[in-house]
């Protein structure tokens, strides 16, 4: 392997390291712990996991954790309800709806319904909308956590060509806007692009999100370029990205594996969002 590792574990610690001196400084100002509530509706045991490592995430820098469990059959207005008294809570500075929700319930509709400050996965319209206008707003986890990869490997966005295979509401379309405002040429890709593998052998830098197991092959990458796998791909041999990591690190300069890439990074950005919203709640701090 001839590429450099960057190594979201490592990039993750240094920003929870700093979270926690953060948090400290919060509860010396003000009284209190930053605190954020999960919101999980139903027994799915995947939402389960995610939501549960959130919240020892979320303790282990010393913030609060409200979590707010609810049955399978809970009605739109009851989840209505709910989520309009965490918006009313001076104490909840973020508040995650963990989807899937049940089939009953519209989960962008119900995101929806969380205050613009409280919304620490950044995926409301609103959040959505202030980021496309570059007006200061809480932005998407792990299209940040990417961002701050990136920072970390000293790579220099402005006038870059980036690309981004996938166009999702919860990653590419974010991730384009992010590179875009930092002064990255920007070019999206989707499952209809023509000459895929010619438009991503352009990118200095290369962002693949799309779910596809090891689909960016060597001769898609520029040599020397910074190449970054979103993508989590469960094969019977364990967890692959889209990227063909052996293969392209040898032609990249720089390459995120998977796991222990992107990954670790989108929980810690949630806890960078909390304490940034609450910050912002208490003293009128930027939200970006
Ligand atoms: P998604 O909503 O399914 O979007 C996938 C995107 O890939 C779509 O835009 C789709 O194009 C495009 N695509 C599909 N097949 C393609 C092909 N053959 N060539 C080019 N583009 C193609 O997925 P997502 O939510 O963005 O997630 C993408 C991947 O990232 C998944 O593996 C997911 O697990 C992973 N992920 C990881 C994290 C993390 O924390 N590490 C967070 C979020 C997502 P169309 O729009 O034309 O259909």
């Amino acid at each position: 392997m001839s590429a450099r590792l960057i190594d979201g574990k490592v990039v993750a610690a240094a920003l929870r390291a700093d979270l926690t001196k953060d948090v400290a400084a919060f509860v010396a100002a003000h009284g209190r712990p930053p605190g954020l509530a999960t919101v999980l509706v139903g027994d799915d045991p995947a939402s389960a996991v995610y939501v549960g490592s959130k919240q020892r995430q979320c303790e282990e820098i010393g913030m609060r954790s409200f979590a707010v469990n609810l049955p399978a059959d809970t009605s739109e207005l009851d989840l209505f309800r709910k989520l309009e008294d965490l918006n009313a809570d001076p104490e909840v500075n973020g508040i995650i709806v963990q989807l899937p929700l049940p089939d009953h319930l519209d989960g962008v509709k119900m995101t929806g319904l969380v205050d613009v400050g409280k919304d620490v996965d950044g995926l409301t319209p609103m959040s959505a909308g202030l980021l496309a206008l570059g007006r200061p707003g809480l932005r998407p986890c792990t299209p940040s956590g990417v961002m701050l990869l990136l920072e970390s490997a000293g790579v220099d966005l402005t006038g870059a060509e980036a690309v981004v295979i996938g166009r999702s509401n919860l990653f590419g379309k974010p991730m384009a806007q992010l590179l875009l405002a930092a002064n990255a040429t920007v070019t999206v890709c989707h499952s209809r692009t023509h000459e895929l593998p010619a438009v991503c052998a352009r990118a200095d830098v290369l962002i693949a999100a799309v779910g596809r197991a090891q689909m960016v092959a060597a001769d898609w990458v520029k040599p020397g370029a910074t190449v970054i796998d979103v993508g989590i791909n469960r094969l019977e041999s364990g967890l692959v990205g889209d990227v063909d990591f052996d293969s392209v690190s040898e032609v990249a300069g720089a390459i995120t594996p998977v796991p222990g890439g992107v990954g670790p990074m989108t929980i810690a950005c949630l806890l960078r969002n909390t304490v940034l919203a609450a910050r912002a709640a208490a003293e009128g701090t930027p939200l970006a």
